[in-house]
């Protein structure tokens, strides 16, 4: 198969040919149709995250076909189109899983980092952890839904009811959450890149109430913030834009150190938290309500050669939306 695999750590993916894996007892085997881009694959990449398996296959967002099925699978069928995030095992013992948060397991297995993942013609991936997708969405707009849309969703419940959210950073999570946030009646405060007005007209076009540059406060204080940007920089900022009792949550894997600040701007029951990875639970809520607001995913697609070409689009945030990886090149087939 066709794969792109990160030799050394922190390397470029390099293009090479690999056999078809083997589906263990409770795994399938998926012909990958397309995979979604994440930030947690730059930060992958460019050895940020110290813990990738080598070589590896990268990628965690995963539309395809299950092709083969492990024996002790059940549930799914050959020719079902499926779903693979980030999360791709748990231990199921620990105290973290055994309290509905296995999200934060103590030997947890992701896909694209412990395990080989989508930027590839085919993959194996555990049954246990796997969606079916709504039949409504072609694979690449299915795509982003994966990661995006989950780590977003889980974001977003985090900042519980508030009504007034910012978001730093407007990229695939932050246009997926903006149509869940106006579905659910908030209103969301587009804070981008200084000067990037790509960012912000794409913002105004998804509805948010205001937009504006990281560099400038908002018109009121916020009842919450969700920061995606990678850049430790903007806690503290977000910590000025909210509200007493409000909350600032940070929703990357990775982010740049924070610098020292004032105790005043967290005083007054302002909380400050990360949200880590996934529980299955989020997936099958999340799916569930993606079709019912009905989220649109805007993506811009590549083929698996242009891999590093998209990561790179992503790091200098030459698109809107999200990107997708197209690899078998029937993107609109389903099942
Ligand atoms: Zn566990
Ligand atoms: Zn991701």
């Amino acid at each position: 198969m066709r794969a792109m695999l990160m030799q050394h750590w922190g390397e470029k993916l390099q293009y090479i040919e690999l056999p078809i894996p083997h589906p263990h007892e409770n795994e399938i085997l998926i012909k990958v149709h397309v995979c979604g881009i994440c930030r947690t694959d730059l930060h992958i990449v460019e050895g940020d995250l110290t813990q990738p398996k080598l070589p590896l296959i990268p990628g965690h967002q995963i539309v395809g076909e299950i092709v083969q099925l492990g024996k002790n699978v059940s549930g799914f069928h050959v020719g079902q189109r499926i779903g693979v995030p980030w999360l791709g095992g748990s231990c199921a013992h620990c105290s973290y899983c055994l309290s509905t948060r296995e999200n934060l397991c103590e030997s947890p297995r992701f896909t694209g980092y412990q395990i080989d993942g989508g930027f590839a013609e085919y993959c194996v991936a555990d049954s246990r952890f796997c969606f079916p997708l709504p039949a409504m969405y072609p694979d690449a707009q299915a795509a982003p839904l994966l990661c995006a849309g989950l780590i977003g969703y889980r974001a977003l419940r985090k900042t519980n009811h508030a009504k007034h959210i910012g978001i730093y950073g407007f990229g695939a999570a932050a246009h997926i959450l903006t149509q869940v946030a106006k579905f659910q009646g908030r209103e969301i405060y587009a804070f981008t890149r200084p000067g990037d007005s790509a960012a912000q007209i794409f913002a105004k076009q998804l509805g948010v109430k205001w937009v504006g540059s990281s560099e400038h406060p908002p018109p009121f204080l916020l009842d919450a913030a969700i920061i995606f940007a990678p850049d430790g920089k903007l806690v503290p900022i977000a910590l000025q834009a909210v509200a007493k009792g409000g909350i600032v949550v940070c929703g990357g894997i990775h982010m740049s150190d924070i610098p020292s600040f004032p105790y005043d701007i967290l005083w007054g029951e302002r909380t400050l938290c990360s949200i880590a990875n996934l529980t299955r639970y989020d997936g099958e809520e999340f799916l569930a309500l993606a079709p019912k607001i009905p989220i649109k995913t805007e993506v811009h697609t590549y083929p698996l050669i242009k891999v590093n070409e998209a990561l790179d689009d992503l790091r200098h945030g030459r698109f809107t939306g999200a990107a997708v990886i197209e690899i078998s090149g029937n993107d609109c087939q389903q099942t």
